[in-house]
């Protein structure tokens, strides 16, 4: 397909995939930039959900820079302890505060290169904080979710979140790239689940070559010789039952050797049967 028209489809899709989610946003709770950054750097390996279950008390106890900076490790510790990676994410958090305070002025930078020399902070969370508190993204935040629903809808051919931001950012202007990876979020937890997506009910599902076929997309295609049926035992499941099978011959060969007469009661047998 012409690069044009490829880009012209994408363009048309997103616009239907903005009315189906309007409500597309950030989902981390914050009531700051500092705020979203921290709870940015919360977010690497948990759930949103799980963030926003943490960050309150955290919040509550330590809102600014110059709060966190001066906060004891341990405490901030057992104030997150419910997320993964606790300790890690404390101790970064603390030291950026202490950074934030010490060179930029107690102030969140407004630069990918500032934001990503802060602990904790890499691309994905630097171009977080850039789009939705400084409307300047660097790049598209490629998650899990965009990374599957780019693959589906055919935006990219790529798998490494690195490649995929190249081609998204190729494909949409600027000033969407923000709310692209927002609505492909919320597609992706809504319709276009890894296990499940709902394509009778998605709203691109005409556009999507991926349709009804999902499941397909972003897997190796099958060795040679190898099915491809979907309802074939998985790797795992052919591994349990040939498990189980070796178990049953094992258990029957005991058995068998349990049966036979040993050689003494063979030879007494054979005895008995000669002086009768
Ligand atoms: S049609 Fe199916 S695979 Fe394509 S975006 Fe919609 S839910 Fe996902």
């Amino acid at each position: 397909m012409a690069r044009s028209k490829a880009l012209r489809q994408a363009t048309e899709t997103y616009a239907c995939l903005r009315k189906a989610h309007p409500d597309a946003h950030c989902e981390l709770d914050h009531e700051s930039v500092f705020q979203l950054l921290v709870a940015t750097v919360m977010s690497a390996q948990t759930t949103d959900v799980n963030v926003n279950k943490a960050t309150p008390a955290l919040f509550e106890r330590w809102p600014a820079p110059k709060h966190l900076a001066s906060a004891s490790r341990d405490d901030v510790e057992s104030t997150i302890s419910s997320i993964g990676m606790f300790r890690q994410k404390a101790k970064n958090i603390v030291r950026l505060s202490q950074l934030l305070m010490a060179g930029h002025g107690g102030s969140v930078p407004e630069t990918l290169e500032e934001l990503v020399a802060l602990p904790g902070v890499g691309r994905k969370t630097a171009n977080v904080v850039l789009g939705v508190a400084w409307n300047k993204p660097e790049g598209v935040v490629v998650d899990t979710h965009v990374q599957r629903i780019g693959q589906r809808l055919g935006w990219t051919k790529n798998t490494t979140p690195e490649k995929i931001e190249v081609d998204l950012a190729g494909t949409f202007p600027r000033e969407d790239w923000a709310m692209v990876s927002h609505t492909l979020i919320f597609h992706g937890r809504r319709v276009c689940t890894a296990r499940k997506p709902a394509c009778a009910a998605c709203t691109v599902s005409e556009a999507c070559p991926s349709a009804f076929k999902a499941e397909n997309v972003g897997r190796k295609p099958p060795k040679p010789g190898r099915t491809s049926d979907a309802n074939a035992p998985s790797k795992k499941a052919a591994s349990k039952k040939s498990a189980a099978k070796s178990k049953k011959a094992v258990a029957k060969s005991k058995k068998a050797v349990a049966k036979k007469p040993s050689p003494k009661r063979m030879r007494a047998k054979k005895a008995s049967g000669s002086s009768s």
